[in-house]
């Protein structure tokens, strides 16, 4: 397949890089897209249970603050569960009448952070595990405060700037339920939905390796060595994993370092089923927060097709418990839920796990985190990118960075930049014939 020449080659088939050819395709540009692995969706992908039944073990909840992913479900007739939230919320080990408290209280550390200018001077330089430790709240609201960012941001406080972390949060726009809905039949059913539409566009087991740009087109090499030429190339891949394609000559000094300003996140997900939600019996939710343990949270993703718990284990429990394998995750989760639920909970129907540490195609999850305290115009400076190479993955997105709507949000403001571009061209070639 060498030498083919398109109008764009996007890097990378998860919902990034796929909104990202829709968008291209709906304008009219030749698009092909190439995408290492053997499916597409990156990290959101499905998993099956023996009975045949398929689940979300990447992102899977989405909510109606999040316009583009809740059209995505339309366009596609993919039906919706709301997730149940009903019930009591524990936090273990602990009485169940603090968790509600806890909660609050971590959630009036979230809002007063969020009200500080990720610019202001005075917080240069500080993680947000420093700051944490300046805050003169109880020590049980700054655990939950603690836990509340390793589990979704799933990198130690102190390795996260601050500044970061409020710029973030703040382009996270709902009402705090991002767990509002899920999709019955998975989520990663509108990937492959979008994947469908592009028929032989997409070329999946085909990794790019290398781009080399000249003379305002771009050659990119793939793994089995075939090299495609095109006019632009949008890198729809996480920060990480595109700072590991090669690029001649060199990317320009700033894209360098941008690159190299993020970690990725580490983030473990288990999907367990019963036979009926027993839980809800004792008036609880499903919802669970662990204290002894920061980033270990859980809650009830039954629908029509099965009763079951998600449980996450996220930051540097999702390290500690990568390391040491299968058995143990398998026999932790269901010790935790367990203790937290009582005896019922061992009777489990199905169990699927799924360790993103260390992903070999998008790093781990729920996404990458700048980590370099310096790095100010990091997010600025990879969607500037080096036309004709574009940058584009959901932590980039203006709005819901790291989520799913994000990834959709920031494949289509590449795709805009990327016709910008095209349109300029055109109109620079009549000009001048
Ligand atoms: C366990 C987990 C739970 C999550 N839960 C939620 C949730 O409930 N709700 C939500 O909204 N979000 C959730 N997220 C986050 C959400 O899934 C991501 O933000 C989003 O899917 C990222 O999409 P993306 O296209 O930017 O990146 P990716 O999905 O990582 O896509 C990048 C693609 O590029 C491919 N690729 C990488 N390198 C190359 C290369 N060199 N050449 C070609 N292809 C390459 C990868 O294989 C991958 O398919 C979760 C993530 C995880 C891991």
């Amino acid at each position: 397949m060498s030498g083919y020449y398109a109008d764009v080659i996007v890097a990378g088939a998860g919902f990034t890089g796929l909104s990202a050819a829709d968008a291209l395709v709906s304008a009219g540009l030749d698009v092909v897209v190439l995408e290492a692995r053997d499916r597409v969706g990156g990290r959101v992908e499905r998993m099956a249970f023996a009975d045949g039944v398929g689940m979300d073990t990447g992102g899977q909840f989405i909510c109606d603050e999040m316009p583009n992913v809740m059209a995505l479900t339309r366009r596609f007739s993919l039906p919706l569960a709301e997730t149940p939230l009903e019930g009591a919320f524990l936090v273990q080990p602990q009485p169940f009448s603090e968790a509600g408290s806890s909660f609050a209280e971590s959630g009036r550390i979230r809002a007063r952070a969020n009200r500080i200018d990720p610019r202001d001077p005075g917080i240069a330089g500080l993680t947000a595990g420093e700051w944490l430790a300046r805050q003169s709240d109880p020590e049980g609201a700054k655990a939950s405060y603690q836990a509340m960012v390793e589990g979704l941001w799933c990198r130690p406080v102190g390795e996260i700037p601050l500044w970061y972390l409020i710029d973030n949060d703040r382009r996270t726009i709902s009402n705090g339920n991002e767990l509002q809905y899920f999709a019955e039949g998975t989520i990663h059913a509108a990937a492959e939905a979008l994947a469908a539409t592009l028929g032989k566009r997409l070329r999946l087991d085909t990794p790019v390796v290398r781009i080399d740009r000249a003379d305002g087109s771009v050659s990119v090499t793939t793994g089995a060595g075939d090299v495609l030429t095109a006019r632009q190339v949008i890198i729809a891949v996480p920060p990480v994993m595109a700072s590991r394609i090669a690029h001649t000559p060199d990317l320009p000094n700033p894209l360098k370092g941008a690159l190299t300003a993020w970690k990725s996140g580490t983030v473990i997900k288990g999907l367990v089923r019963y036979e009926r939600p027993f839980w809800r019996d004792r008036g609880l939710s499903g919802m669970i927060m662990w204290r002894d343990t920061l980033g270990l949270f859980a809650c009830d993703v039954s629908s029509r097709q099965a009763s079951a718990l998600v449980m996450f284990a996220g930051g540097p429990v999702a390290v500690e418990w990568s390391g040491q394998g299968h058995a143990f995750i398998e026999a932790e989760i269901r010790r935790r839920l367990v203790a937290a639920l009582g005896a019922q909970a061992g009777d489990v129907t199905g169990l699927l796990i799924r360790d993103w540490v260390g992903d070999p195609w998008s790093g781990g999850g729920y996404s990458d985190v700048i980590t370099d305290l310096q790095a100010y115009d990091a997010e600025g400076i990879l969607r500037t990118g080096a036309p004709p190479v574009h940058f584009a993955s959901s932590e980039l997105a203006s709005s819901f960075p790291a989520y799913i709507e994000g990834a959709i949000v920031a494949g289509r403001e590449a795709a805009a930049r990327v016709i910008a571009v095209h349109q300029s061209a055109i109109a620079t070639s009549a000009s001048g014939s």
